[in-house]
């Protein structure tokens, strides 16, 4: 086992500014409570913290992710606590140790690959600190190397089916191209052995062909730069096998070529030198159509930069060559944690690295590579939530997502007929904010439809799509049945023959194609319905011309039979409140009351009570009355608000009493307001959702048997 000096050793090649005596400190401490604990392999537990310690201080981490490494087990496997972690080595460390802590116990529980993004944004967004997420890998990549120690097969596999679908991944989003490369190819190992032998003896094959090709080629390429005198280091590296087998996968290809093993690497100090050695290479070798990458004017996403060329290069070995500067390439191989060596570049280089650019914002306010490391947030997730289905799915939303929204992004039919949702097991609104890990069990119910009031609070575009597309198709529905009724009714009027055959005749004047349209367009107001009727029949316009226009007094009786006329009824079942009808928010209307719709030019109908005074309005013009009635079938769960003025004792308690009593009545309180204030009584304004006349009627009736209440009436 590696000792606390061996790692200090190692470290300060890395770095001179770290604190000695507190990592001594967590070494012994680490050391002394996993010291009952043996590893799979026979060794101490402790060796593996040491072993991931020594993987960060390679990569030359700060203080606090140093220790974190050696105590990243403590809390999970010992009896250790985070507030003896945090009065002995600080918050900061017990904050990483809670959060690699969090990781470990994170497990997907399905496995499908589709959850496989998604998931990994969840670690992403849990790590917070980029930090934890570096331990994290560190952990993951020791726990490879050591795995032939695990028990089972199965086990082996599912480790290792994990550390390719998540943390490999992870480490390339993140730049670690090399811890990247060394994870793919131990997971390889366990998922494809077959195939990664017969690679390896491919490879043993290819060698004894020819006497190290690699160093002839490098040799001749290195000679040629010098003679047009350009300082670079050249390299010939093979690949892993996993690498080699994902780019046959990819090209289909078998390998023969040393194109396909060995990535050569030519590292220079500028930029400019990049550009003047590949002009070198290109006009001494013929170059490979089709393979030409400038990744340094368009780096990739996740901020790799260099120059790829293939060429037919010395002895005709089809060969690729990755140019680069030495500080591209430290930051292809260590990703993130290459900003320390090269802090200064990455913040005025800053644009091109992308995945840095949320972070940027931190090291450009940051006064040194502390401070930069402890602000850093993963903020390119900061902005996402990762939700669980009951099954272990896992979705992915915005930030500030709801239920519905959570229940469309599950399966649109999910969506349309969601009624309510549980949240980690509590029942919770539909217009609750959801928090990352959260379990969402959404319930439905089959006659349940997407509320309008949706749209106010979802967030994402399939959500609000989906509940748009709906009440367009609602809203055309009672369109075109408000037309037809409105259409027949003008008819009538004129003691006109109704028919759609007639109809279909004139469809074209008003640049409509179906009755149906033609229907619509009367009921959403756009088409008069009178000049329809002219236009079938021509002459009833002429007889109007000739006619007397009505008096007053006529006009005011034919609203008046328009009104009590059984005619056509529209049903109000499963109507969309606040679109195409509205419910009066004058006088209320419940189910029960006796009610009258009032076609307003392009929004529908409102509905009022036929009592209501506003109603006085519309008595000069009787083409706008529509009779309207509850049906039987009216949805029963529907809610309707209704006004209350009540008049409450002024003492304590009494308005609590006051809502008490209408929640045992099933009443849900929506507003509340208090107009007048006397020394012993309040005059409140009370909304209520109530769902009939009946229902309201219990409330009523129970408030007024309290002490407490002067009087309750509907307004
Ligand atoms: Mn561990």
């Amino acid at each position: 086992m590696r000792t606390c000096k061996e790692l200090i050793d190692q470290l300060s090649k890395k770095r001179s500014d770290f604190d000695r005596a507190l990592i001594e400190k967590a070494y012994e401490y680490a050391k002394d409570a996993h010291s009952s604990q043996i590893r799979a392999s026979g060794e101490p537990y402790f060796s593996h913290p040491v072993e991931v310690t020594w993987i960060l201080a390679k990569m030359g981490m700060d203080t606090a992710s140093i220790i974190t490494g050696l105590l990243h087990d403590t809390v999970e496997d010992t009896d250790v606590t985070l507030d003896r972690i945090k009065t002995l080595f600080g918050e900061e460390v017990a904050s990483l140790v809670d959060g690699v802590t969090k990781l470990s116990r994170l497990e997907l529980q399905s496995d499908k690959t589709k959850q496989a993004e998604n998931f990994r944004k969840l670690v992403l967004a849990m790590s917070g600190d980029i930090r934890v997420l570096l331990v994290k890998l560190a952990d993951r990549l020791h726990n490879m190397r050591t795995i032939e120690f695990k028990s089972s097969e199965e086990k082996r596999k599912k480790t290792a089916r994990e550390t390719m679908d998540i943390y490999a991944p992870l480490a390339e989003r993140i730049g670690m191209q090399e811890l990247k490369d060394e994870l793919q190819d131990l997971s390889f190992a366990q998922l494809n052995p077959d195939a990664r032998d017969s690679i390896i003896s491919r490879l043993e094959f290819l060698k004894t062909q020819e006497s190290d090709p690699v160093q002839s080629v490098v040799e001749e390429i290195k000679k040629l730069l010098k003679k047009e005198g350009v300082n670079a280091k050249v390299f010939g590296r093979e690949k892993l096998p996993y690498s080699i087998w994902a780019k046959m996968q990819k090209k289909n290809i078998s390998f023969e070529q040393l194109s396909d093993i060995i990535a050569f690497r030519i590292k220079v100090d500028t930029i400019p030198e990049c550009y003047q050695v590949l002009g070198i290479i290109h006009s001494n070798y013929l170059v490979l159509p089709n393979r030409f990458k400038d990744y340094i004017s368009t780096p990739k996403p996740n901020g790799y930069r260099s120059l790829h060329t293939a060429v037919i290069g010395p002895s005709r070995h089809r060969i690729e060559i990755q140019i680069r500067t030495h500080e591209m390439h430290a930051i292809a191989e260590l990703g993130v944690a290459a900003h320390w060596q090269y802090k200064q570049n990455l913040m005025s280089d800053g644009k091109q690295y992308r995945w840095l650019r949320g972070l940027l914002d931190i090291i450009e306010r940051a006064s040194g590579p502390e401070e930069f490391m402890e602000h850093t947030k993963m903020e390119m997730f900061q902005d996402q939530v990762f939700c669980f289905t009951p099954k272990g799915d896992l979705i992915s939303l915005p930030r500030g997502a709801t239920p519905v929204d959570f229940a469309y992004a599950v399966h649109s039919a999910v969506g349309d007929k969601c009624s309510g949702a549980k949240v980690n097991g509590k029942m919770r609104p539909l217009r609750a904010r959801l928090e990352n890990g959260d379990q969402v069990d959404i319930i439905t119910s089959e006659n349940h439809k997407p509320s309008p009031t949706w749209e106010r609070f979802v967030v994402t575009g399939k959500a609000r799509t989906r509940i748009r597309s709906f009440i367009r198709s609602q809203q055309r529905e009672q369109y075109t049945g408000l037309g037809k009724s409105i259409l027949t009714k003008a008819f009538r009027k004129e003691s006109a023959d109704f028919s759609e055959k007639k109809l279909s005749d004139v469809l074209r004047s008003f640049k409509v194609s179906t009755v149906e349209d033609l229907y619509a367009s009367i009921g959403e107001g756009l088409t008069s319905p009178i000049e329809v009727v002219h236009s079938v029949f021509p002459e009833l316009k002429e007889k109007i011309r000739h006619q007397e226009p009505l008096d007053d007094g006529e006009q005011k009786r034919i609203a008046k039979i328009n009104k009590a006329k059984p005619g056509e009824k529209v049903s109000l079942l499963g109507l969309i409140p606040g679109m195409a009808v509205h419910y009066a928010g004058c006088c209320h209307p419940l189910p029960g009351d006796d009610i009258v719709g009032i076609v307003s030019t392009g929004r529908g109908i409102t509905i009022h009570v036929s009592d209501c005074d506003q109603l006085a309005d519309f008595e000069d013009e009787p083409d706008r009355w529509i009779d309207v009635d509850w049906q039987e079938a009216n949805d029963p769960g529907r809610k309707f608000v209704v006004r209350l003025f009540v008049v409450l004792a002024n003492q304590p308690g009494s308005l609590g009493a006051l809502s008490v009593m209408v929640a045992k009545q099933e009443g849900n309180i929506i507003n509340l307001k208090i107009t007048n204030r006397s020394f012993d009584f309040f005059d409140l304004l009370l909304d209520i959702e109530v769902t009939s006349v009946k229902h309201l009627e219990n409330v009523v009736a129970y408030l007024q048997t309290s002490t407490l209440i002067n009087e309750v009436r509907r307004i």
